[in-house]
């Protein structure tokens, strides 16, 4: 094997320009032509990055968050929704049909015949499998059929607090919120981007399921056969926050997070 370790200057791939970033971060922005460029393990990359845009007028600047928006498979989520639960169903119908009568060639004794039918009670007692109800179901589904497209959002910022990803993205993708975007192409500062588009399509079962009822969330049996396929290709998306007293405040979707989610580079 040829374990040979190659240094490379990082130079903008465009204009030549070399191409300075900040510690922890992979994505970078060219100071000379603006483009954008990202450090996969196959090396450096172009990345299109995208602003959420923000109405209203704000007088201090905005804190930028990237966000990795995945639009997933609506109709494939349906399909195994709907396959995990009638599997689910066959398993409660055959236990419904089983008898717990003595067996007839059984010679033992009234009470170990009884601690027999007993031992099974139990055991398919354990086997009993949590199915979420229909309706709730049916909800979820038309729920998430009633967007016009269904995004997982998964915090690409750097943070310390494992939390914070699950947090930040439950919140935007619990909401949907509604948004245009545009293509980053001014000057400004790097994206404080730390995660990399394979690692963020990892999290969005994940980030999907926290956004569950719990209701639905302790049927671990009816979730764990289910899992979001990707549609389309995720962007990286910078969402606008303001700083307030001991939060950020995310002016897409309305709402809060604490501070310490995120360690900002200000
Ligand atoms: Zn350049």
């Amino acid at each position: 094997m040829n374990n040979t370790l190659t240094l490379k200057r990082l130079v903008c791939e465009h204009c030549g320009a070399e191409l300075s970033g900040l510690s922890d971060c992979i994505t970078f922005q060219c100071e000379t032509c603006y483009r954008y460029f990202i450090i996969t393990p196959e090396g450096l990359k172009d990345i299109a990055v995208y602003t959420a845009i923000c109405e209203e007028q704000y007088k201090e600047q905005l804190l930028q968050l990237p966000f990795w928006v995945i639009e997933i498979d609506r109709a494939l989520l349906r399909k195994e929704i709907e396959g995990s639960l009638s599997e689910l169903r066959n398993h409660k119908g055959t236990i419904a049909k089983t008898k717990l009568e003595k067996d007839p060639e059984d010679e033992s004794d009234f009470f170990s015949s009884n601690l027999h039918t007993g031992m099974e009670k139990l055991n398919i007692i354990a086997s009993q499998r949590l199915i979420p109800g229909s309706r709730e179901i049916e909800y979820l589904i038309s729920t998430i059929e009633s967007f016009k497209s269904f995004f997982i959002y998964i915090p690409a910022f750097i943070s310390k607090n494992p939390f914070a990803y699950l947090k930040v993205g439950k919140l935007l993708t619990g909401k949907q919120p509604a948004f245009k975007i545009e293509k980053s192409t001014l000057p400004g500062k790097p994206v404080m981007c730390a995660l990399q588009q394979d690692e963020a399509v990892e999290l969005i079962d994940f980030v999907f399921f926290a956004t569950l009822p719990p209701s639905i969330l302790k049927c671990g049996d009816f979730l764990n056969p289910i899992s979001l396929k990707v549609s389309g290709t995720p962007r990286l998306v910078l969402f606008p926050f303001q700083k307030r007293e001991n939060s950020f405040f995310s002016i897409i979707g309305e709402f809060s997070i604490s501070h310490r989610l995120v360690d900002v580079i200000m």
